[in-house]
């Protein structure tokens, strides 16, 4: 099995990386910071084949072009994890940045989108592969300051769902993966390195694992070819619903 994975870094990505190395897949791995690359290439290498891609997602042409030109013994691709994604900033929509909004749609929604193209039609025509999209529980359950990245993760969410629609007929696979809150590098980006406040997402509550998130996604993908699994959600014990907001003010 070949699979390539974005976001491959840190988190989810790197925790998919090393539990689908130790089942024997050969691995593209796709991320902006070489060094962590070259540090789990290192680790993993001595497992499984691995070819780093330096890579900013964002960047249409070059993800046309390193995909397109992806080492002959890596272009098979069986998986693609779409794990690669930010969230930034906790302002409220009226306050917020523009370029924060930009940033982040050009990351969750285009650079999957030109992942997903650069590699969906090999799958197709082998008859053969599985797409993992990373979702999120805010694409169906909005919050404070979620804003654009709710947006971005629904559009995963229902892209999914109509990519099988277009591919029914073939044997490739498609899964939305939709985690509640994981402990990873996403809050650190999120709030621009104040580490008071990424550390305070966490603080006093037992958030998921990457690798809880990538035993999920290696099950997934393990599962029967006859089967399809759409979109699995996934929280903590320790969260769950708020009840809808209310605003109340003498009138
Ligand atoms: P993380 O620890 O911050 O990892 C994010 C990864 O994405 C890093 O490897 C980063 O690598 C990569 N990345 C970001 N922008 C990129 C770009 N432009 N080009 C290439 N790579 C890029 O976050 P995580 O929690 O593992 O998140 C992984 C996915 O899970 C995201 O899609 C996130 O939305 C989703 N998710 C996370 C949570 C959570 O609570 N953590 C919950 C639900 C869903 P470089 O910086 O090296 O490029």
């Amino acid at each position: 099995m070949t699979v390539l994975i974005t976001g491959a870094t840190a988190g989810i990505g790197a925790a998919c990386a090393r539990r689908f190395a130790l089942h024997g897949a050969r691995l593209v791995l796709v991320g902006r910071r070489a060094h962590r690359l070259d540090t789990l290439a290192h680790e993993l290498g001595k497992l499984v084949p691995i070819h780093t891609l330096e890579l900013d997602i964002r960047n249409r042409s070059a993800v046309q072009q390193e995909l397109a030109e992806l080492p002959a013994e890596f272009a098979t691709l069986d998986v693609l994890v779409n794990n690669a994604g930010i969230a930034l900033g906790l302002e409220p929509a009226q306050r917020s940045d523009l370029d924060d909004w930009v940033a982040t749609v050009e990351t969750n929604i285009m650079g999957l989108l030109y992942c997903t193209h650069a590699i969906l039609p090999g799958m197709v025509a082998r008859n053969k592969g599985h797409i993992i999209n990373l979702g999120s529980v805010a694409g169906s359950y909005p919050y404070p300051g979620g804003h654009v990245y709710c947006g971005t993760k629904a559009f995963v969410h229902q892209f999914s769902l109509a990519m099988r629609a277009d591919l029914l007929g073939t044997k490739v696979h498609v899964t939305s993966i939709e985690p509640g809150k994981v402990q990873s590098e996403l809050a650190q980006v999120r709030f621009k390195g104040n580490a008071a406040r990424a550390a305070a997402v966490y603080a006093d509550t037992e958030p998921m694992t990457p690798d809880d998130i990538a035993d999920v996604i290696h099950w997934c993908v393990t599962r029967p070819a006859h089967a399809n699994i759409n979109s699995i959600e996934l929280m903590p014990v320790d969260q769950a619903f708020n009840p809808l907001a209310v605003h109340r003010a003498r009138i």
